[in-house]
């Protein structure tokens, strides 16, 4: 009898091991289901860089920061000049590859703790934090400047689209700001740099904005 038992405990046992065994791995498998939802769930899908969601986290995490570090944090706003034009011309798809083309420039050249984000359509945020407006406008200007100098070529054809631009609007947080005062005066900006003739930076200095 009680070899029996024995035998029998030490099956139960191989069984419950066996089916621990597969708990865990059905557990790993779901965390990195969920890891790569998180993700896609953070991630424009046309550009593959942020989404406004992400932007919305990273802007009220980064304010926080800010304010209880007394850091200073600069905000810029983009926008691609006459677009609506651009894809009437090539068409919509071709639109899409600029956005793209626009996204991973804007991306490569901002600095390594920044979040560039797509907003909307054609528009696009960059969140950099423990930067003044006056150490901010450099980088917005090479972005911009890196932009406006490339030939852009229809992928499929290899037909010649000329060059896009885009205009941006950027500002530093003041203490009084709420995060909508504080994108609201970005894009004050950006409109003030779409009225003023496009393809530039209008900051919270005037004089310092470069055309
Ligand atoms: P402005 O210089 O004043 O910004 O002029 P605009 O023509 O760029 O501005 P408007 O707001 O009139 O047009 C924006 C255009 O952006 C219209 C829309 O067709 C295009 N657009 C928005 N989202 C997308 C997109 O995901 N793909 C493509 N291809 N086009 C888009
Ligand atoms: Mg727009
Ligand atoms: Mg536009």
């Amino acid at each position: 009898t009680l070899s029996r038992a024995t035998h029998e405990m030490s099956e139960q046992n191989s069984e419950l091991t066996r089916k621990l065994e597969e708990s865990s791995s059905e557990i790993n498998e779901l965390r990195t289901h969920l890891e790569s939802i998180r993700t896609e769930s953070l991630t424009d899908s046309l550009t593959g860089i942020a989404n406004r969601k992400q932007f919305d986290n990273m802007l009220r995490f980064r304010i926080q920061e800010s304010r209880s570090l007394n850091y200073p944090f600069s905000l810029a706003i983009c926008d691609i000049d006459h677009f609506k034009g651009f894809n009437d011309a090539w068409g919509h798809q071709t639109g899409d590859q600029v956005i793209r083309f626009v996204a991973a420039t804007l991306d490569r050249l901002a600095l390594k703790d920044h979040l560039v984000a797509r907003y909307g359509g054609e528009e696009f945020v960059i969140i950099m934090p423990r930067v003044t407006i006056n150490d901010a406008i450099p980088t917005l200007e090479r972005m911009r400047r890196a932009i406006e100098v490339k030939k852009l070529k229809r992928k499929s054809t290899g037909d010649c689209l000329g060059n896009v631009t885009i205009s941006m609007g950027v500002t530093e947080l003041l203490k009084s700001d709420s995060s909508s005062t504080f994108i609201r005066r970005a894009d004050e900006h950006l409109y003030a740099a779409k009225r003023s003739g496009r393809n530039r930076v209008v900051s919270d200095h005037p004089a310092r904005s470069a055309a």
